[in-house]
C-alpha cells in the first residue's frame, strides 16, 4: 500500500510540476485503506477543501489504476500518527511570505498557491501559513537601551505571558528603522520556544491586506477568517498601510475583537501611536489604545556605540572605538543605516584582509559619511550653548561683554564656523550683528584655549558631538 501511495504521489507531482505540488499535495498523508475508500490526512480545512475540488478527482482514478478494489477517496482533516518528527523544531504556523513571493498584488490574487507549506506536517493543527522568521531578529541581538527599554520590557513580558491583562493588544511604535520588526520577531520566536503549543501568525498589514483581498476573490473569506481565528498570538506589523483601506480595516477589526474576546493575544505596529495614525477608524483606533502602547524612541549616541559594539562582536571583527564614535555621531537616522555602514566596512576589511581603521571607514563610507552630515543650524548651536552654560538664548545675540556670557558666546561662534557652512559675516549677523572680524577672534580664541586647557576643550569637544548627533 505504501508502495502505491507513493507512485501515486510521484505521479501528482510530475503532473502538476514541483511548486503547486509542495504548495497543496506535499502535506498529503495516506491514513489507510477503508473498505473500498482511500483515506487521505490533510492538517487544515483549507487544504482538505481545495485539494478536494481541485485534485479529488485525479486522486481517486490514480488510486483506481494502483487498486481496482478503490473506488473512492476520502480526504479528512488530521493530522497523521507520527506528526511532527522527532528532529526538533515544531514547524510552526506562522505567517507570511517573503517578499520575494509576494511579487504585487497581481500575482498574490491569484488563485493559485498562495502559502507556501511547510516541509513537514506540522505536530498538530495550525493554520496553513507559515513561518519565515527573520533568524537573527531575536531578543538575544536586540540591544537595549534608553530609548527602546520600555517597548523590550513589554515585548518579552507578552513572550512570556501572552494575553495578560492590561498588556492587549501589544502596540509597539516608532520611526523606520529603530527594531519595531526585530521586536516583533523576537516575540514570535521566544513564545515559539518556550510555549511552542501555541500558534503565532506574524504578517504585515500589508500582506494581511493582500491576504484578505485574495480570500474575497475566490470567494474563500470564511476560511480565511476561520484560520486568522484560530490561532493563539496574531502579529500585525506596520499597521500604518491599512490608513485609508476601510474594508480591510473593518475585517482587521473583527478579526481582533475575536481574538480579543477568545484570550488571545495581538500584537501590532506602526509608525504612529493609535492617537495620531490618522485614516483609521475611529472604534478601531480605541480598540488599540486600550492595551499596552509603547514607544520606540530614536536612538541615542550610547545606543549607537552599543548596538556597533554588539555587531562587532557578532561578526567577529575587531573595530577601533574611533571608528564606532565615527559611525555612531554621523549616522544617527536609524539602526538599519548604522549596521549597512558597519557590514560595510566588515565586508571591505573582509575582501582586502585588512584592518579596519579610521582611515579605511572614511574611504569606504565616504559617500554615506557626506550624505549624513549633519545640517546644524546656527539657531540650535547657540541654543545647545546656551543651555550648557545655562544661559538665556537671547545671550547669544545680546551685546553683553561680561566674561560669563562672551565666552560662551564665543564658544557658540567657533562651533558654527565648525558646524555649519555659513560665512564670518553671515555668522556676525546671526550674533546680534556683529563684525566678521569679531567672529574671526572668537574663532581663534577658542581653538587657543582649548589648546591650553584641556577641560575647556573636552566642553567644546562635548558640545560638538552633541550637535552632531
Ligand atoms: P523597523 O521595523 O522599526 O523599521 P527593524 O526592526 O527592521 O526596524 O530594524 C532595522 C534593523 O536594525 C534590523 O536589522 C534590526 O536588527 C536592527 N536593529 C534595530 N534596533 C536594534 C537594536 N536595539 N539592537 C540590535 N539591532 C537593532
Ligand atoms: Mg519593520
Amino acid at each position: 500500500m505504501a508502495a502505491c501511495w507513493a507512485r501515486i504521489r510521484g505521479r501528482l507531482r510530475d503532473e502538476v510540476g514541483e511548486v503547486e505540488y509542495r504548495s497543496w499535495l506535499r502535506q498529503m498523508t495516506l491514513a489507510g485503506i477503508e473498505g473500498d475508500e482511500a483515506v487521505i490526512l490533510l492538517p487544515t480545512r483549507f487544504l482538505r477543501d481545495w485539494v478536494n475540488s481541485h485534485y479529488g478527482d485525479r486522486l481517486r482514478t490514480l488510486w483506481q489504476g494502483e487498486d481496482v478494489m478503490v473506488r473512492r477517496v476520502d480526504i479528512r482533516v488530521a493530522q497523521p500518527a507520527l506528526a511532527g518528527g522527532s528532529d526538533g523544531q515544531p514547524e510552526y504556523a506562522l505567517a507570511v511570505a517573503e517578499p520575494s513571493q509576494m511579487q504585487g498584488l497581481a500575482e498574490s490574487l491569484a488563485p493559485a498557491p498562495m502559502f507556501r507549506l511547510p516541509d513537514r506536517p506540522a505536530a498538530e493543527p495550525r493554520s496553513d501559513w507559515v513561518v519565515p522568521l527573520e533568524a537573527r531578529f531575536t531578543f538575544d541581538t536586540f540591544v537595549v537601551g534608553k530609548p527602546n527599554e520600555f517597548a523590550h520590557a513589554c515585548a518579552r513580558r507578552v513572550a512570556e505571558r501572552p494575553a495578560s491583562p492590561g498588556f492587549n493588544p501589544l502596540f509597539l511604535y516608532g520611526g523606520v528603522g529603530l527594531g519595531k520588526t526585530h521586536l516583533m520577531h523576537a516575540v514570535a520566536w521566544a513564545i515559539r520556544e518556550l510555549q511552542p503549543a501555541r500558534t503565532v501568525a506574524y504578517m504585515s498589514a500589508e500582506k494581511f491586506m493582500y491576504r484578505f483581498i485574495a480570500a474575497l476573490r475566490s470567494q474563500n473569506t470564511m476560511e480565511f477568517k476561520e484560520t486568522l481565528r484560530a490561532v493563539d498570538v496574531l502579529m500585525i506589523d506596520d499597521l500604518q498601510f491599512l490608513i485609508g483601506k476601510d474594508n480591510t480595516q473593518e475585517e482587521f477589526f473583527h478579526t481582533f475583537n475575536a481574538l480579543v474576546d477568545q484570550g488571545k493575544q495581538i500584537v501590532v505596529s506602526a509608525d504612529k501611536s493609535p492617537s495620531d495614525l490618522n485614516g483609521i477608524e475611529d472604534r478601531l483606533r480605541t480598540r488599540l489604545g486600550c492595551g499596552m502602547v509603547a514607544d520606540i524612541h530614536a536612538t541615542t549616541y550610547e545606543l549607537r556605540i552599543s548596538i556597533l559594539q554588539a555587531k562587532a562582536a557578532a561578526a567577529r571583527v575587531e573595530v577601533p572605538g574611533k571608528v564606532m564614535e565615527l559611525l555612531a555621531s554621523r549616522i544617527t537616522g536609524n539602526v538599519r543605516e548604522l549596521e549597512g555602514a558597519l557590514n560595510r566596512l566588515v565586508a571591505h576589511a573582509g575582501l582586502f584582509n585588512r584592518q579596519v581603521t579610521l582611515d579605511t571607514a572614511h574611504e569606504v563610507l565616504h559617500d554615506l559619511l557626506r550624505a549624513h552630515e549633519r545640517r546644524v543650524s546656527i539657531e540650535e548651536i547657540q541654543r545647545k550653548v546656551a543651555e550648557h552654560y545655562n544661559l538665556r538664548l537671547t545671550d547669544m545675540v545680546s551685546a553683553r561683554r561680561a566674561r560669563n556670557v562672551a565666552r560662551p558666546r564665543q564658544v557658540a561662534m567657533y562651533l558654527a564656523k565648525q558646524l555649519t557652512q555659513r560665512s564670518l559675516p553671515e555668522i556676525g549677523r546671526r550674533f546680534g550683528n556683529r563684525d566678521h572680524t569679531t567672529v574671526m577672534h572668537a574663532v581663534s580664541r577658542v581653538a587657543e584655549l582649548m589648546q591650553q586647557d584641556a577641560g575647556f576643550a573636552e566642553d567644546v569637544a562635548l558640545l560638538r558631538k552633541m550637535l552632531e548627533s
